[in-house]
């Protein structure tokens, strides 16, 4: 968890956040994964810290930091509640994100100075119940009539929906051309015939609110289609890489979470008059969870370098998700294997981190379709 290869600056920042999680969100983490829901007083204090602006740039209300602060700040958050991180991390590194590198001047004025502020929250919206990893079978519409768009159609599983401001959400506006006909749009939540469900009950991620969104005839002014008619998610896709290198992050700090109540449980639990620690099957298990974990995250540090040096990192960011969210789910496991009966307790955080592990494996593009990204790039 020390790290020689990073900045002073960068020091500096892990440690404020890190202070700011050991006091505002674990000692919480268990209570809003229980209540299942998020506090969303949240975003206001990290936007007021300049945090959720960490890879804007400052013209648009960000702190200019970069994929590699924005990265800490995932890990950190994740070590206190993986389900707090996947609030932010999709209201930033998609629903914002997207605004960012698609948006006209007037939209990313409009909408990016009070998202980053923490006063407007965002969520991504391109799911639907026939397209998940197969994403050119969305039937979403947008039809054009005048200057509007008119959509009608719904998106499934959308976290932050229960509370979105705004909602950046993939619609076909060609459909007889699949990936090359459809568009982004940003739907206000104040639009007519936008109808949110109530919150999904879910394995894990509890203090994370998701739920299905229904446009029923809803009139988007053309002033709100994100990028270029048709093209908008394939660019989309090409230029969201920061998703990827969050969700390696948060896959990171949950382990960290992980590895440490490993440590702290088989430490002090006796057996035989002895730690369990003190087997060699547990050490080899600690040792081996700290080594994948040191691996991953400098894996994630390595796709966030190239990415803020402006290179191409769409084979990076995929290794680093893929190995990162993939080494998560084998330490949460194995944390709950070694807290034996008292890790299966509801209060224990082995369990909740063992529930919360999963998802990380199937949002931001499942693994299987990390790797034929990389298979892609590889050129087989
Ligand atoms: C907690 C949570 C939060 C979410 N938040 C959002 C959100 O904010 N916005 C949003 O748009 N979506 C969200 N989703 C949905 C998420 O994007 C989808 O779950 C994801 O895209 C996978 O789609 P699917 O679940 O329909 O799986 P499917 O596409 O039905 O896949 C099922 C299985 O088949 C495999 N598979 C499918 N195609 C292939 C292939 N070609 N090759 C090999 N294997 C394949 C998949 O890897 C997977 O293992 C969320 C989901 C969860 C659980």
């Amino acid at each position: 968890m020390t790290d020689p290869t990073l900045t002073d600056e960068q020091i500096q920042f892990r440690d404020a956040v890190r202070t700011f999680v050991e006091k505002e969100i674990t000692p919480n983490a268990t209570r809003w994964d229980t209540e299942e829901r998020y506090p969303q007083e949240l975003f206001q204090k990290l936007g007021a810290l300049g945090w959720l602006g960490a890879a804007f740039p400052e013209d648009v209300g960000g702190s200019g930091g970069g994929s590699i602060l924005y990265a800490i700040l995932c890990a950190e958050l994740a070590r206190g509640s993986a389900a707090i991180a996947l609030g932010l991390y999709v209201h930033t590194a998609l629903a914002s994100a997207a605004i960012l590198h698609l948006g006209n001047d007037e939209q990313k004025m409009r909408f990016l100075p009070e998202a980053l502020a923490g006063k407007k929250i965002g969520c991504w919206g391109y799911a639907e119940a026939g397209a998940g990893a197969d994403i050119s079978c969305i039937a979403t519409r947008a039809d054009k009539d005048g200057d509007v768009y008119v959509l009608n159609g719904a998106k499934l599983y959308i976290t932050n929906s229960p509370f979105a401001d705004f909602m950046v959400i993939v619609a076909a506006t060609a459909p007889e051309k699949g990936l090359k006909g459809m568009s982004l749009f940003i739907v206000e939540r104040e639009m007519a015939g936008v109808n949110v469900s109530a919150p999904f009950k879910k394995l894990g991620m509890g203090a994370s609110e998701m739920a299905e969104i229904v446009f029923d005839n809803c009139r988007v002014p053309e002033c709100n289609l994100l990028g270029p008619e048709n093209f908008g998610f394939l660019l989309a896709l090409k230029v969201l890489t920061l998703g990827r290198i969050a969700s390696a992050a948060f896959g990171v700090g949950l382990g960290w979470a992980a590895l440490e109540e490993s440590i702290g449980y088989t430490s002090t639990r006796l057996q035989a008059g002895k730690p369990v620690s003190s087997h060699q099957f547990v050490r080899f298990t600690l040792a081996d969870m700290a080594t994948k974990l040191e691996a991953a995250w400098q894996l994630t540090l390595h796709g966030a370098r190239i990415a803020d040096a402006n290179q191409p990192h769409d084979k990076e960011a995929s290794m680093a998700k893929l190995f990162a969210t993939e080494t998560a789910t084998w330490v949460c496991e194995r944390t709950l294997h070694l807290c034996g009966a008292q890790g299966y307790m509801r209060e224990s955080k082995a369990q909740r981190f063992y529930r919360d592990c999963k998802v990380l494996e199937l949002g931001e593009g499942t693994s299987e379709i990390q790797r034929e990204t990389i298979a892609r790039i590889l050129g087989v």
